[in-house]
């Protein structure tokens, strides 16, 4: 499913999503400025995204890190738009790495696009728009944002963790490096940040400090028990976050044991 939301003069937000009884399961975003769409959707709404691409005239996608509900819907906008992505995104696309069944039910399995090409330009020109390419690496090994200094715009895709407090994690995150990464991306005092999946946060300094706070507290915590000789079992059990009822499904993708060892690894 598809829903699509204008945001002040200038960005079009496009939100897909598989559905479950008429409601979204989660929504992913991808932003249209101009010609220009960032990330891609996910591969179960490729058909509206198609529609959604032929009648908006899209001619750049630019797909921000590989993780199926970004890079999924790039085929829709292939052959009149050109497709650009890191190299680990691009591999990604050409080969869809596998996925446990509940993620194929949420985002969908995309099929290869082999067309794409690598990202090469440190900024991205459209319209009266300069946006500035930023490494965001750290939520997984490639994730790139877009900064916009002249609006104070910042598309971050997953840099920023939905939740206030992140109790889990997947085996590419480096907790310590998305710390550090969202410090940076405090420095740029933002107007809007545009997150991929709670979409435009405006004036966004309080929401990202305290995913920050509670980040680095629980990195000191976890280091502080590592060095009193603690196994990450006892550390999991010690800390005793609540295990949503989904995590089985995940078949390991997501799992608090991630989180624990990226944060004692640093
Ligand atoms: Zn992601």
């Amino acid at each position: 499913m598809i829903e699509i939301e204008r945001f002040g003069d200038g960005v079009t937000c496009i939100k897909t999503a598989s559905p479950l009884e008429g409601q979204a399961i989660m929504w992913v975003y991808a932003y249209q400025v101009g010609e220009v769409v960032f990330d891609a959707g996910c591969w179960n709404a490729v058909e509206e995204l198609r529609a959604y691409s032929k009648k908006h005239r899209v001619k750049r996608v630019y797909v921000t890190h590989n993780h199926e509900d970004h890079y999924g819907g790039s085929a829709a906008f292939l052959p009149e738009a050109k497709v650009f992505a890191g190299p680990v995104t691009l591999a990604s696309m050409c080969n869809p790495y596998p996925l446990p069944e509940f993620f194929q039910f949420v985002w969908g399995l995309p099929e290869p696009v082999l067309e794409g090409q690598k990202l090469t330009t440190p900024s991205i020109e459209v319209d009266d728009f300069s946006f500035e390419v930023v490494d965001l690496s750290g939520h997984c090994e490639e994730m790139v944002g877009f900064w916009e200094p002249n609006r104070r715009w910042f598309f971050s895709a997953d840099a920023v963790p939905l939740p206030s407090r992140k109790q889990m994690a997947m085996p590419e995150e480096n907790i310590p490096k998305m710390i550090r990464r969202m410090q940076e991306i405090q420095e740029r005092e933002i107007e809007v940040l545009f997150d991929g999946h709670r979409g435009p946060i405006l004036k966004p300094h309080d929401h990202i400090e305290t995913r920050i706070q509670f980040l680095s507290d629980l990195k000191n915590q976890v280091q502080q028990l590592v060095a009193e000789g603690k196994t990450i079992q006892e550390i999991k059990a010690l800390l005793a976050f609540p295990e949503p009822w989904y995590l089985p499904n995940t078949e390991g993708r997501f799992a608090v044991d991630h989180l624990i060892r990226s944060l004692s690894e640093d």
